[in-house]
């Protein structure tokens, strides 16, 4: 499955709650005409919000059913691995684009008091395409961290990236293997490179994606290691929208991570950011792996449930709730 890979051409163009899948500025709205307007749109209530859906002008082959049903599965996801929705109101834009296939592009922002994911649909994009995308549970995962300055923004990609496919995988919208395969396939690309100087100093696309990723996997390891299985990434980082942390607010790093500490009633967050936000850390990805007992086997892998720490792959992927939303 396509994960970001050709997004390193337009890396220095990512700025804070913008993410991109192609080279969305030149593609073209699908039979876009302003004399269309007004523009249905109609809510969904899950997890404790409202969520405004408005497919913008243009042709699509898919009914206003499936893609409702794709924004409510995305939402699904996001729900149960937050323990509710992170924000009481967003408003999701479709954008139907008259090239390409499937889900194009998804960015997220905040203007004007209010949250706007918006998605660029190809409007040759199937019930298939939907149910393979990513994109959409990516921008909602941002609606649960608060804006932090720019020279942090690895992580607000960084957890968007790691907890994405968890989330999926845990309503049963993506299989475990998919999940761990496309961590060991990714995971080397946030890797330090020569003359690397840290998260903070260090913006490439490999750094800020999946070198945000591969922090949010050590801190899942540490955290289960030091909590003996108790707590996880996921109960921190729902200590943060529980703290108030979501992408309505700009708050200092140190501050979500503290909340984040807090809710595990461990520093590890704190400390291990204190390690990578300045120095290149090379994790030996092969011990990790062979430790977790995940094994790459043609394009998916198996997992060893004898590895010594497998028992955290068995907590991380625990299988939280089927979406009935
Ligand atoms: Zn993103």
């Amino acid at each position: 499955m396509f994960k970001l890979g050709d997004l390193s051409k337009i890396a220095t163009a990512i700025v804070a709650g913008l993410c991109f899948l192609s080279a969305a500025a030149e593609l073209i709205p699908a039979s876009a005409n302003p004399s269309e307007t007004p523009v249905p749109s109609e809510s969904l209530s899950i997890g404790g919000a409202t969520i405004n859906l408005e497919i913008e002008p243009g042709d699509l082959k898919l009914s206003r059913t499936q893609v409702l049903d794709w924004v409510r599965r995305s939402a699904c996801a996001v729900t149960e691995y937050y323990d509710g929705f992170p924000v009481r109101k967003v408003d999701v834009k479709i954008a139907p684009i008259g090239e390409g296939k499937g889900v194009l592009f998804g960015r997220t922002v905040f203007v004007h008091q209010t949250l706007v994911i918006r998605v660029g649909l190809s409007k040759l994009a199937t019930d298939s395409s939907l149910r393979d995308d990513w994109v959409m549970t990516h921008e909602m995962v941002h609606l649960a961290f608060p804006s932090v300055p720019d020279e942090h923004h690895w992580i607000e990609e960084g957890i968007a990236t790691y907890v994405e496919p968890i989330a999926r995988a845990q309503v049963g919208d993506l299989s475990p293997a998919i999940v761990w395969r496309e961590l060991v396939d990714g995971l080397p690309k946030g890797l330090p490179a020569q003359g690397d100087r840290g998260l903070d100093n260090t913006h490439t696309w490999g750094r800020t994606y999946w070198g945000g990723a591969l922090f949010c996997l050590i801190a899942d390891i540490e955290i289960h290691q030091r909590t003996k299985n108790r707590y996880g990434l996921q109960d921190a980082l729902r200590g943060i929208v529980h703290a108030g942390g979501n992408m309505e607010h700009d708050w200092p790093l140190a501050r979500a991570l503290k909340a984040a500490d807090d809710a595990i009633g461990a520093p590890v967050l704190t400390e291990l950011y204190d390690r990578m936000k300045a120095s290149p850390v090379t994790p030996d990805l092969s011990a990790t792996w062979r430790d977790l007992g995940v094994r790459p086997s043609g394009d998916s892998v198996t997992f060893d449930q004898s590895a010594p720490q497998a028992s955290i792959v068995r907590s991380i992927m625990a299988r939280r709730s089927s979406c009935t939303y």
